[in-house]
């Protein structure tokens, strides 16, 4: 089976702080020929509205990802058995145009998808969610959503402009890209500007679960309603890392404490298993305000706690 399928290169093979600059240190190639699902990079972050650095994101994520292992200990998925996964590189967006970085970002995501691969996508500002479900939208239809965050990003514009790292649910609502029935949030705090901005969601038919409905407790009974309220359908899985706890993720832009922990942040993930996960995000690790290497350390681990409830999965159970 080792033959027939990708494995990241081992530390025994190759010392971890050695090798290919991958995430998992998995082979890259270009497009996704062959391939079940996929990592690739999208270096944007011209859509944040305080501390910007998510441009870094998927080279500090797959840089700290090197000490992932294949097997998931936990939950005894091993991903590597069964399904065809590699490393597709980064999408080129343009740095100085975000409504072209945009167009790239949608266009890249049609061929991406287009036989059937997954995406998990190492970000970038939470802007590229947008782009990335406008694909989805043409293939699958409405999707369902879970989305873990500590804002709804749901604004109508920010300065104006409707595209932005704080608009994406908002265009994803009006473009009918997903299922406001099947869409539920997680993790919201903070301070605001109006009360509308929990409301909204609300009535658009989205569970919004907010922080303080997560403190000091297991999410495992959240994720059975979870679950119930996303499936019959595709779903696509977008984890903007300010949903944790600064004290888990320091590094991102717009940091909001009182937030989950890494450990609730794996039980949201390793909740879905078993919905029609079709792809799913990453977002808003900025390496610039993470000197210890921990928020993408942790972006790297929920991403392979996303790629261990892919359909077709593998369990060593
Ligand atoms: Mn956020
Ligand atoms: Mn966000």
């Amino acid at each position: 089976m080792a033959d027939q399928f990708n494995q990241p290169l081992g530390g025994n093979d190759m010392p971890r702080f050695g090798g290919p600059a991958t995430m998992m240190r998995l082979p890259s190639q270009q497009g996704t020929a062959g391939l079940d699902a996929c990592f690739v990079g999208v270096p944007f972050d011209i859509g944040t509205s305080n501390r910007a650095g998510t441009r870094h994101g998927p080279r500090q994520i797959r840089a700290e990802s090197c000490l992932l292992r294949p097997y998931n200990m936990t939950t005894r998925a091993a991903p590597f058995d069964s399904l065809h996964i590699a490393d597709i590189g980064d999408v080129p967006v343009n740095p100085f145009n975000l409504l072209d970085a945009v167009r790239i970002i949608e266009e890249a995501y049609d061929t991406i998808i287009a036989d059937g691969c997954k995406p998990l996508t190492l970000g970038g500002d939470h802007t590229i969610t947008l782009p990335i479900l406008r694909a989805m939208k043409k293939k699958y239809g409405p999707v369902g959503l879970v989305h873990v965050d500590a804002h709804a990003d749901i604004n109508d514009s920010m300065f104006g402009e409707r595209i932005a790292h704080g608009t994406p649910f908002r265009r994803c609502v009006e473009e009918g890209l997903i299922d406001g029935n099947r869409v539920v949030q997680i993790g919201l705090r903070g301070s605001g500007y109006t009360a509308e901005d929990f409301d909204w969601p609300v009535a658009q038919g989205f569970r919004v679960v907010l922080a303080t409905e997560c403190w000091n407790k297991s999410l495992a009974p959240l994720m059975d309603e979870v679950r119930e309220k996303v499936a019959g359908g595709p779903v696509y899985v977008s984890f903007d890392i300010d949903g944790l706890d600064p004290a888990f993720a320091p590094g991102t832009g717009t940091p909001e404490i009182g937030g989950l922990t890494s450990a609730q942040g794996q039980e949201i993930l390793r909740g879905c298993r078993g919905l029609d996960i079709i792809g799913g995000d990453l977002v808003e690790v900025s390496p610039p305000y993470d000197p210890s290497g921990n928020t993408a350390l942790v972006g790297a681990n929920m991403l392979f706690e996303m790629l261990c409830v892919l359909p077709g999965v593998a369990y060593r159970d």
